[in-house]
């Protein structure tokens, strides 16, 4: 196989652990140890003064510092700021998950030499504004990001790559359809794959961002807590250190609970300490609602995907939570077949991220396809517009969720008066028939209309989704060959002087503060 020339990079930028893939001279993506010599990182970050710590031992100092500590910093991507004071200060969540992938570069760095071009990759459910924001903190992260691709695709071309699927004589002609189920530690995604030959197609995709091992670990601490108290002891939940403790017990106990049928936590608070045993039936019991979510999200896939079970090849499972016995339990009783465990859950989408960039950079020098993706949109597109009988704000769908990338939408405005030289247009992305239900993506105007259109003129504005699920506006005159690609000025994010002057800084950690 001919390679690029220059370090193939891709990411797998967890919620709670993240992860970086390399090719190697073989050809084969393998993943880097950290500077601990662990192939994952934990996706937490400590802020001690002028120092940030990244990795273990931010993940230790929650049970003694949890008030400097950001963990789960990628479920709040999207919003202004991360949802609690950091040593007293506010952050953007884009900013905590830049620092992360600086720490994953620095200890890259050190073992490959310097390179700046990686794929990073996001759950499939992420919309625009999150996606936009992952873009941002790879460039903070002093990234130049060749591309954004989906987990659950970048593991379904790892396992195609280790099913020998991109060897020329590998890829069967015949479709195989699998279906990806992605429970990692703070997102859920699932999407259905057609694989034909080298080509990777998604037919479907559907998730949740704010579902993952996370959740699972609340619940036991719930359970622990709720036990404690019951032993007439107060609350561990109220004090930021116990419940640090405490989640940080849970999390071990959890993973005890995929290999034993019990486990037990040590909760201490205020001079009590109680070792509490919990069963895995007690917690299956607790998270079931968990697990339907998951379920229910898995079916509603597949019927978009217009397939049925047993169209299926395989159900594949990816990330760290789909060890849960009570996962494989449910999707093998759902699906009539035993899930399929061979790609590595927790370095599979590294994996997959790297082959991508291979993809990339082969093209970029001239080399011939590997392998072909095809994406899908998670979430519809649409434009506000007022309902003339009710006055409310309604979502005029443009793209409907599910459709095959790229694509391009169109939508046919007038002027109102005459002379009217801008038009505004706000720009949304959910299912709801209701404007304000929908997550509000930016809005852009468009501008320096020729200042003699009469009423009515006709304009047409076009959304073309990228395959990376990114988007673009153009607007067009029909009636003349005027064409202007105007700009989102979207609703969150960092504008490019704030993101320039994080980039400064992350890269002004000496290596010593960004451990
Ligand atoms: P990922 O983001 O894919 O690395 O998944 C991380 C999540 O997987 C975290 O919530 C972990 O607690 C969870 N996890 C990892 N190993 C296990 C295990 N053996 N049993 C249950 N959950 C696990």
């Amino acid at each position: 196989m001919t390679r690029p020339s220059i370090p193939v990079i891709g990411i797998d930028l967890g919620t709670t652990f993240s992860a970086l893939a390399r090719i190697d001279d073989h050809g084969r993506p393998i993943t880097l140890v950290n500077a601990e010599g662990d192939l994952l990182t934990p996706s937490a970050v400590l802020f001690d003064g002028e120092d940030v710590v990244v990795g273990k031992e931010a993940l230790k100092a929650i049970a003694t510092e949890a008030d400097r500590v950001a963990e789960c910093s990628k479920r709040d991507v999207g919003h202004r700021v991360y949802h609690k004071l950091l040593d007293g200060k506010q952050y953007p969540p884009e900013v905590i998950e830049a620092l992360i992938l600086n720490k994953l570069r620095i200890d890259a760095v050190k073992q490959i030499g310097p390179f700046t071009k990686v794929v990073i990759t996001v759950p499939a459910y992420f919309d625009e504004v999150r996606r936009k924001a992952t873009q941002d903190s790879g460039y903070m992260a002093g990234f130049e990001v060749l591309d954004i691709i989906n987990e659950p695709t970048a593991a379904a071309v790892s396992f195609g790559f280790q099913q020998g699927y991109l060897d020329k004589e590998g890829g069967s002609p015949a479709p195989r359809n699998i279906l990806v189920y992605d429970l990692g530690g703070g997102t859920f995604d699932v999407t259905v794959m057609q694989i034909r030959g080298t080509e990777f197609n998604a037919l479907a995709t559907d998730g949740d961002v704010r579902l993952g091992g996370y959740d699972w670990d609340q619940r036991l601490v719930d359970l622990a807590a709720e036990r404690f108290t019951g032993l007439g002891h107060a609350d561990p939940r109220e004090d930021p250190l116990s419940a640090g403790k405490l989640w940080r017990e849970c999390e071990d106990a959890k993973r005890t609970l995929s290999a034993r049928r019990k486990a037990s936590v040590v909760c201490h608070h205020r001079g009590a300490s109680e070792r509490i045993e919990i069963t895995r039936q007690q917690f299956e019991e607790a998270t079931q609602d968990l697990l339907d979510r998951t379920r229910f999200t898995a079916v509603q896939a597949l019927r978009a995907a217009g397939l049925q079970w047993n169209d299926l090849e395989r159900v594949l499972l990816v990330g760290g939570s789909t060890r849960m016995p009570m996962v494989r339990d449910m999707l093998r009783r759902l699906s009539g077949m035993e899930p399929d465990d061979s790609v590595a859950a927790d370095e599979a989408v590294a994996h997959g991220a790297a082959l991508h960039a291979s993809l990339i950079l082969a093209h970029q020098e001239g080399l011939p396809p590997m392998f072909k993706i095809r994406n899908v949109n998670s979430h519809s597109l649409g434009v506000v517009g007022l309902d003339p009988l009710t006055g409310r704000r309604r979502n005029g769908i443009l793209i409907p969720r599910n459709t095959r990338l790229p694509v391009t939408g169109k939508r046919a405005f007038k002027t109102q008066k005459a002379g009217q030289r801008s038009i505004r247009i706000e720009i949304v992305e959910g299912e709801s028939p209701s404007a304000d239900d929908c997550t509000p993506i930016g809005r852009c105007s468009v501008r320096n209309l020729p200042p003699d259109l009469p009423a009515q003129y006709p304009i047409e504005i076009l959304f073309h989704y990228k395959p990376n699920g990114r988007l673009k506006v153009r607007v067009t005159l029909p009636e003349t060959d005027r064409r202007v690609d105007t700009e989102i000025v979207r609703e969150t994010g960092l504008d490019k002087d704030r993101l320039d002057g994080w980039r400064k800084y992350i890269r002004g950690l000496s290596p010593t503060d960004q451990r």
